[in-house]
């Protein structure tokens, strides 16, 4: 069993009403039995935003966090139809914000907003799961690399605490579609963006994340890659079963490094 915190994180995008609680509540039991088998994870629902106070009311005096998927990227109030912001996830409970999920983009967000969305997000002290990754063309152009670094350079300035941030890379193409990177194209990813990022921030100790179509079956071959602290997982989150049966097995078989 590896040594290292590992984070699994559930985003359930828009779905879930004031009953799914249920569905965490089970998790929380299920960790809180076999806690000596899971010391070392940090699990993480980010809800739809009508959720968000509930759920934190819920599950406070537990080790779940509860987050929300987006904020506007404005830092104050403002005529915004529709929208909240960092300041006010905060107010009702988030700890953690995910933004620049590809499902956003695809709507009009850019890294330009991203950088904004994140800023404000960290200076309400809030941690960002930060998403970026390639489309299926731009991996078919072999742009992989190149997009990967223009998302970071301009999401990321060097005067945010990274500490603060996880950061989630999610093919674009993977993202609930059943298809997933090898583990020699991920683990050779996941490799340039860690010395990307400790290049071009001088920072070491940054947290790294896979998502896109996480499942009970493909997280064994997941875990061999030692360097990933953790998963954004969508589909999967939304199911106890399915979601505790990807923790388990993470755990099941012996790592070996590539
Ligand atoms: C996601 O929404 O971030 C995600 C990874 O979704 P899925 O696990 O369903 O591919």
């Amino acid at each position: 069993m590896t040594n290292k915190f590992k984070y699994f994180i559930g985003n359930w995008k828009m779905y879930g009403n004031l009953s799914s609680f249920k569905i965490i509540q089970n998790i929380e039991k299920y960790i809180k039995k076999n806690q000596n088998k899971f010391k070392k994870i940090k699990v993480i629902f980010c809800v739809p935003s009508t959720l968000i106070y509930p759920f934190f009311l819920k599950f406070k005096k537990s080790k779940i966090s509860i987050g929300g998927q987006n904020c506007h990227f404005s830092k104050n109030p403002g005529p915004f139809t529709g929208s909240l912001n960092a300041q006010m996830a905060k107010n009702v409970g988030a700890k953690y914000l995910i933004l620049g999920h590809s499902e956003n983009r695809k709507e009009g967000e850019n890294n330009h907003l991203i950088n904004k969305k994140i800023e404000n997000a960290l200076c309400e002290n809030l941690n960002v799961i930060f998403c970026f990754g390639e489309t299926i063309e731009e991996k078919k152009r072999a742009r992989t690399f190149q997009v990967i670094k223009k998302q970071i350079n301009e999401c990321i300035k060097a005067k945010f605490d990274l500490n603060k941030i996880l950061f989630a890379y999610e093919p674009v193409w993977s993202i609930g579609s059943g298809k997933t990177p090898s583990i020699n194209d991920l683990s050779k990813v996941i490799k340039f963006i860690k010395k990307y990022i400790n290049k071009k921030y001088k920072f070491k100790k940054f947290k790294i994340l896979y998502g896109g179509s996480v499942n009970a079956k493909n997280i064994e071959n997941f875990s061999k890659i030692n360097e990933i602290d953790g998963f954004l997982i969508g589909g999967a989150s939304l199911s106890q079963k399915k979601f505790i049966d990807i923790i388990n097995n993470y755990y099941k078989k012996p790592k070996w490094k590539l």
